[in-house]
């Protein structure tokens, strides 16, 4: 099959231009032609010589990923279903803001974590995406809104749409590793979208082997989704976390932090009514993280969805919890929820994908198993 230049970041694309016997050079021209300019046919490229262009009609194409449907939230949300084939399907959302646009990409079809309030988890897993696959997302959606919002040139440069990418749609970008990494390449290469470290952010369930090695591979910022104060309750929310434990996650963001682009850890915290959103939880989640792990705290407001039988905390509830940590002097955030009338909110990006790992039977046993009401409510 022709390669999809979508797959490669400039290093790999280098490679493959030189087995086509042609220049480094080459290779930078036709990068910045297909992320930059978001050509996709290689006749535009009017400054590749003809017979290169012949050679890359042979071998070489342009695979985007098939648009299933979009969707414009009264807020300017806008939400893109993607078909990644076998029934699947992903996700890909932005977020626009007074001062910058956020792009929410996905990195697997479904996701193999299976936590408890999380609608992808629901899912089971069904298969990775590819690097084309990840990139495909910004690829699709930068030149789109430029041509949506009629962006033009300035100061030679083209206006960007996108100016934040967040590894927060569906999937674990961590256990997506091998794709992941020549991503993140791409977002961040000049001759790519020329993202600033410090605004393209992974945000993962806590996969303490897979942040030291992001750490040394390609440091972005870390977002590390916590919910809980202590083992027991985040075994139960996050079923990654039997593994290694809190201790050996929160001393991963401290080393991560050496080589970080920010000075400091996002911390999100999904408030689940009567499950981990009380004062003393919030008391226990100061003791744990002040003094030790410099970071910030973003409560998500959870978004429900039938199957989870879980319940979003109350407003006064998160605004109590956001106050402890704040008199502690931590930054604390509330996440407001974007795009909820086209169901773009966090957790809630589903797709279609198949269970084809039986997850979804797993979990309902699997919950009738684990006690993880805390505070008297149960889910
Ligand atoms: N797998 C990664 C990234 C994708 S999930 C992770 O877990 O971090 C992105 C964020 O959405 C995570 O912080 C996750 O905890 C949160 N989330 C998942 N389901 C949610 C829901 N139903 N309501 C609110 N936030 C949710
Ligand atoms: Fe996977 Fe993240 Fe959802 Fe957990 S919250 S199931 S890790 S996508």
């Amino acid at each position: 099959m022709a390669a999809n230049l979508l797959d490669f970041d400039l290093e790999g694309l280098a490679a493959f231009c030189d087995s086509l016997g042609e220049k480094r050079f080459r290779a930078v021209q036709l990068y910045r032609w297909i992320h930059q300019k978001g050509a996709t046919d290689f006749a535009q490229m009017s400054d590749l010589a003809k017979s290169l262009r012949a050679k890359l009609a042979d071998t070489a194409e342009l695979r985007a990923l098939p648009l299933i449907s979009e969707h414009v939230s009264a807020d300017g949300t806008v939400k893109w279903l993607f078909d990644v084939g076998q029934g699947n399907a992903v996700e890909t959302v932005f977020i626009p803001e007074d001062d910058r646009g956020t792009l929410c990409v996905s990195s697997q079809a479904g996701c193999a974590v299976g936590c408890r309030f999380c609608s992808t988890g629901h899912q089971g897993f069904s298969r990775n995406l590819s690097t084309g696959e990840i990139v495909g997302q910004l690829w699709f959606a930068e030149h789109r809104l430029r041509q949506r919002l009629g962006l033009g040139q300035a100061g030679g440069k083209p206006e960007r749409a996108i100016d934040n990418v967040v590894m927060m749609g569906m999937g674990e970008p961590l256990q997506n590793y091998a794709a992941l990494v020549p991503a993140l390449r791409t977002m961040l290469d000049d001759h790519g979208y020329g993202l600033s470290r410090r605004r393209v952010t992974v945000s993962t369930s806590g996969m303490v082997t897979m942040i030291d090695r992001l750490r040394q591979d390609c440091p972005v910022a870390l977002a590390v989704s916590l919910h809980a104060p202590n083992d027991a309750l985040r075994d139960a929310l996050v079923p990654l976390n039997r593994k290694d434990g809190l201790q050996a996650l929160l001393d991963a963001c401290v080393r991560y932090l050496d080589a970080a682009p920010r000075d400091f850890v996002t911390f999100e915290y999904c408030m689940l009514d009567g499950v981990n959103d009380t004062p003393e939880l919030a008391h226990e989640l100061v003791r744990l993280v002040l003094h030790r792990v410099p970071c910030k705290f973003n409560l998500i407001p959870f978004n429900p969805f039938p199957a989870s039988g879980l319940k979003r905390s109350p407003r006064e509830r998160v605004t109590a919890f956001a106050k402890v940590l704040q008199d502690a002097g931590i930054v604390t955030t509330i996440r407001k929820t974007r795009g909820d009338d086209i169901d773009a909110a966090c957790g809630q990006l589903a797709g279609e994908v198949q269970d084809r790992t039986g997850a979804r039977a797993r979990l309902a046993r699997r919950r009738e198993m684990i006690p993880i009401a805390v505070a008297g409510a149960a889910p």
